[in-house]
């Protein structure tokens, strides 16, 4: 057993890290305010293979091993939650689905594009009315001649104002169960769509979310994602890998905001001191520095298994989940470490706490990974 990131690995985190405190996270407050990704730094990151992380050198990405992925993404959280979560989503959700199941055609139409930095890409399976249920999924795709036609509705999906294409998960069968979904690939340009205002959110203000309406949009038939019927099981997929990506994010928020407490507990004085020698103070300090490492040698697990093509979809719902909390824990003691500054919007902790919150919701809530976690051992423990 190896807990050490390779060479490569290392100077990657390096490179990043130099990236993110160059062109981010002086900017992090102002892409919040401005409920916008700071673009000039986006169009850079195609240097540094960020806009295509695990998609393949041919295409534009830089063809990279999942734990690679997971440094970016914790470093990009570290600074910024926004734009950590916009990049995770583009790679995780609107690249990688292209790159397992794209035709050799639909690969060289669409991820050139995503990986220029001039573009994001998104992946739509929740709904008004279905989220954690994805089987209740009402958007449909009906064949007709040689085009589907999508109806529906899909909501809180990011990066949708950015995106050429939007991967749609979509019913072509009513009848047939999980075996009754495809994913469809509808460009944005189509006549029909709509992609509403962003939704005012608690945090992640500069990673904007819209609801998309299909009002009878057509496709070319060629627009499926691989093969029809295969877009549930392409969804849980895809979701697992997104889980160790969400995990990393929230290891990324966490680290970013433990960085901010320590510092600031050792410049704050009460009682004579520095409050970094107050035992309770450290007690806090402790805790994080604890929680911080074990989430990030769970994520860190879950991207070795996938990267090995071993199972990781318990591994994936537990580093998540962990990982998670952990983003909520650190952060909120982070703000009373802060105190009064703490909840001040004057100090990066208090957009920090806001932005974690998501972690425990989007990409399958806390409620959802234990049952993944549950079925799997429950499975593994039989007889
Ligand atoms: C900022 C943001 C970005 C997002 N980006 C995307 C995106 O790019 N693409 C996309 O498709 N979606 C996206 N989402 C949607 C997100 O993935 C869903 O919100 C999430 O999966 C939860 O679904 P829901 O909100 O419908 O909650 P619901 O499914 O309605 O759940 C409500 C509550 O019930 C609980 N619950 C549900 N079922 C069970 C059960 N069986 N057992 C126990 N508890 C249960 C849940 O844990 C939760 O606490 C985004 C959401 C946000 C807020």
């Amino acid at each position: 057993m190896n807990f050490e990131l390779t060479q490569e690995q290392r100077m990657y985190q390096r490179a990043v890290r130099d990236f993110c405190e160059g062109e981010i996270k002086p900017y992090a407050a102002e892409i919040e305010q401005q409920g916008d990704l700071r673009w000039e730094a986006i169009r850079k990151m195609p240097q540094l293979g960020l806009t295509g992380i695990q998609v393949p050198e041919e295409y534009g990405g830089a063809g990279m091993d999942t734990i690679s992925a997971s440094i970016a993404v914790e470093e990009l959280g570290r600074v910024c939650g926004s734009t950590a979560l916009s990049l995770s989503a583009h790679n995780g959700l609107g690249c990688m689905p292209i790159v397992r199941w794209g035709t050799p055609a639909q690969k060289e139409k669409f991820l050139p594009r995503l990986t220029s930095g001039e573009t994001l890409g998104a992946l739509a399976l929740t709904e008004p009315n279905a989220g954690s249920d994805l089987m209740s999924a009402q958007t449909s795709a009906t064949l007709e001649g040689d085009q589907y036609v999508v109806s529906g509705a899909k909501a809180w999906i990011t990066n949708a104002r950015f995106a050429p294409v939007i991967i749609t998960l979509s019913r072509t069968d009513k009848a047939a169960g999980t075996r009754g979904f495809s994913h469809i690939l509808v460009e944005t340009d189509r006549a029909g769509l709509t992609i509403h205002p962003p939704e005012k959110k608690m945090g992640l203000k500069g990673s904007s979310t819209h609801m998309i309406s299909y009002d009878n949009v057509c496709v070319p038939a060629e627009n499926v994602l691989g093969e029809v019927g295969r877009g549930f099981q392409q969804t849980m997929e895809t979701l697992d890998g997104g889980r160790i990506s969400i995990g990393a994010l929230s290891v990324g928020i966490a680290q970013g905001a433990f960085e901010e407490a320590v510092k600031y507990a050792r410049q704050r004085a009460a009682f004579g001191k520095p409050i970094s020698e107050h035992q309770a103070i450290q007690w806090m300090i402790a805790d994080a520095a604890l929680e911080i490492d074990a989430a990030r040698l769970l994520v860190y697990r879950a991207a070795w298994l996938k990267d090995q093509g071993k199972p990781f979809t318990k591994e994936a719902a537990m580093a998540k989940l962990f990982a998670s909390e952990v983003a909520e824990r650190v952060c909120f003691n982070a703000i009373q470490i802060h105190g009064s500054y703490g909840y001040s919007a004057e100090f990066p902790v208090e957009r920090m706490y806001r932005d974690q919150r998501l972690m425990s919701i989007g990409e399958g809530t806390s409620q959802i990974q234990r049952l993944v976690i549950a079925r799997r051992v429950l499975s593994e423990m039989q007889g």
